[in-house]
């Protein structure tokens, strides 16, 4: 990158930090960290990460509905997407990282562009809700910690600001001693956005969610009868790479030299 194309870039994503009231104390560390955000992205070539759109039909990573730029889908175990991350349901091992970088890009470049479109006013900042069900030490593990400490440092240095509230539900009793060791790897900040709740977790979730969006088996009325397995991801892996990223190798190979494939920047 020319020090003009990284003048450009930090102008354009100022700008847009600038539209989202970002919380930074000082302007000198805004600019540290859109600088370090750039160089990580030139250093892993997250700019060549592929994302869905209408165009590429590449296969979606999660199941979206409601959107303009991309057709309402579920999770389907069609070749192109790794095993990785049909595997993800159940477990939880080293190519979750990989995964989760996938879906940040997807998120950032197709589905918030495509609301704030929607919405006439930029949005930026999710909503998760992790379901613990079926979950017990085995997928507590100290590997599977390690994860979430990768990607907790991840989202924090690289996409910061990017999370509304995050709501842990269904959390088995082992999660208590599990939370302990992950507060410590987590910002204040993150730490105020998160709830950890047990089978009752109805109430809370509908106070920030329309009963509409969440989805039935969650509390709320939203059924994604038009989408094949419903309102979550529910297909069985078969015939497809086990790769470290979430596409295959061919799709992560034409991303690198196709804009179709890649889908729109960052940056844009
Ligand atoms: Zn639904």
């Amino acid at each position: 990158m020319t020090p003009e194309e990284q003048k450009e870039r930090i102008r354009q994503l100022s700008k847009e930090l600038n539209q989202v009231e970002y919380n930074l104390t000082d302007e000198d560390g805004a600019k540290d960290q859109l600088l370090k955000t750039i160089e990580w992205r030139k250093a892993n070539q997250i700019d060549f990460h592929p994302v869905a759109t209408k165009d590429n039909k590449l296969p979606v990573l999660y199941a979206v509905r409601g959107y303009d730029a991309i057709p309402d889908s579920n999770l389907e175990s069609v070749p192109g997407v790794s095993e990785a991350v049909l595997r993800i349901n159940k477990y939880m091992g080293e190519e979750v990282e990989g995964y989760h970088l996938a879906c940040n890009e997807f998120l950032h470049r197709v589905v918030m562009k495509d609301c704030s479109k929607k919405a006439g006013r930029p949005i930026n900042r999710e909503t998760v809700i992790f379901d613990c069900t079926g979950m017990g030490w085995r997928q507590l593990h100290m590997p599977a910690l390690n994860f979430i400490r990768a990607i907790a440092d991840c989202d924090q240095k690289y996409y910061p600001e990017t999370l509304n509230k995050f709501f842990l539900v269904n959390a088995p009793s082992a999660f208590v001693y599990v939370w302990k060791i992950v507060k410590a790897w987590l910002d204040p900040g993150t730490i105020a956005k998160i709830q950890i709740l047990g089978s009752d977790y109805k109430d809370a979730l509908l106070k920030q969610i329309p009963s509409e969006n969440l989805p039935s088996f969650l509390g709320g009325e939203c059924t994604c009868q038009h989408m094949d397995g419903g309102c979550v991801p529910s297909q069985a892996t078969k015939d497809n790479e086990t790769v470290s990223t979430a596409y295959n190798t061919q799709i992560m190979n034409e991303a690198k030299t196709s804009d179709t494939v890649r889908g729109p920047s960052f940056y844009e």
